[in-house]
């Protein structure tokens, strides 16, 4: 075939303007071009934090910044739109888990953005805060890397915030996160956690956390870091590989290609279930760990038992 004669379909436009699409939403059935793409994300944010009042006047936010793409985007945006609509300050919190070979590159990535943007930075690390690195507490359990580290890092981020006088901890899960989130559960038959309401802690001893970038995609947040330039090739944590998410990831994203907007119906059905639970959710009771203090709903906070289990 004469290749130098072959039709070749045209580069669609994007739906708001002429420029050429660089993104097509399946779900919308949209073609977007860079400038509407970043446009729609940032609309998106501003429409989840305004219609769950997530943000207040004299509120100190404390953005958790990994360095990589989904944090970093996260701080980008919001230390846009906060200071033009709330009397809020922002202060980035980067937790270093002690990752050799990986936590280096993020948290430089880290400590740049905070410099351009301007955004007050503290880092924290597990060595400091539980006398050992992530890679020493692991030893013999790789296996279970990502279930440590996101209890740890959960707490250390917590920990972080009240000692800076946070009043809510933004975190850069997006839509795949959570519908990944959703289907581990009913994969692991944790229904516990499937009906929690995270949403009602805030009055009972936990700092509130909020989600601003929960209705965008992974790829609108690759794309979104792309074109404003926030980050650059990271390396892939060395962990991410055993992960049972990295498996459920694959599934969430083969269901999404195949039935587009798949990913919104799954965290919308949890959200229906949450619903339908919430009242005897409400009678669970509110204690305190009897070796750290925090707020839990068992005598030992998961953190506190993850380290007495990996220490036998
Ligand atoms: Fe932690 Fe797992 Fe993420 Fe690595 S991939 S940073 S071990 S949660
Ligand atoms: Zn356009």
């Amino acid at each position: 075939m004469d290749t130098t004669t072959a039709k070749r379909d045209p580069i669609p436009t994007c739906d708001n303007c002429v420029e050429p699409a660089i993104f097509f939403d399946p779900g919308l059935q949209r073609h977007l071009c860079a400038k509407h793409l970043c446009l729609g994300v940032e609309l998106r944010v501003i429409d989840s934090v305004t219609s769950h009042g997530m943000v207040h006047d004299g509120d100190r936010i404390a953005v958790g910044l990994s360095g990589g793409k989904d944090s970093s985007v996260l701080l980008s945006i919001l230390s846009h739109i906060v200071p033009e609509r709330w009397d809020a300050e922002i202060v980035a919190v980067t937790v270093d888990e002690g990752i050799a070979g990986y936590r280096e590159e993020t948290i430089q990535s880290a400590v740049s953005l905070t410099q351009q943007l301007g955004i007050p930075h503290h880092i924290v690390s597990f060595h400091s805060l539980f006398g050992t690195t992530l890679d020493s507490l692991l030893g013999a359990h790789p296996l279970r890397a990502c279930t440590a580290c996101g209890i740890l890092r959960k707490k250390a981020l917590s920990d972080a915030a009240r000692e800076i006088d946070a009043t809510s901890i933004a975190t850069g899960h997006n839509l795949d996160d959570a519908a990944q989130s959703v289907l581990m559960n009913y994969l692991r038959g944790d229904f516990e956690r499937l009906l929690r309401d995270s949403s009602s802690r805030e009055d009972r001893g936990f700092i509130r956390r909020i989600k601003p970038l929960a209705d965008v995609n992974e790829k609108e947040i690759t794309l979104y870091s792309m074109i404003n330039g926030i980050t650059g090739h990271l390396p892939e944590c060395p962990y991410a590989t055993t992960a049972f998410r990295a498996e459920v990831r694959t599934l969430q994203a083969a269901i999404e290609y195949h039935y587009p907007g798949a990913s919104h119906r799954i965290i919308q059905g949890q959200e229906n279930l949450v619903t339908m639970a919430h009242k005897s959710m409400t009678d669970r009771t509110i204690d305190q760990c009897s070796v750290c203090g925090d707020p839990c709903s068992r005598r030992i906070c998961q953190a506190c038992g993850l380290l007495a289990e990996l220490e036998k």
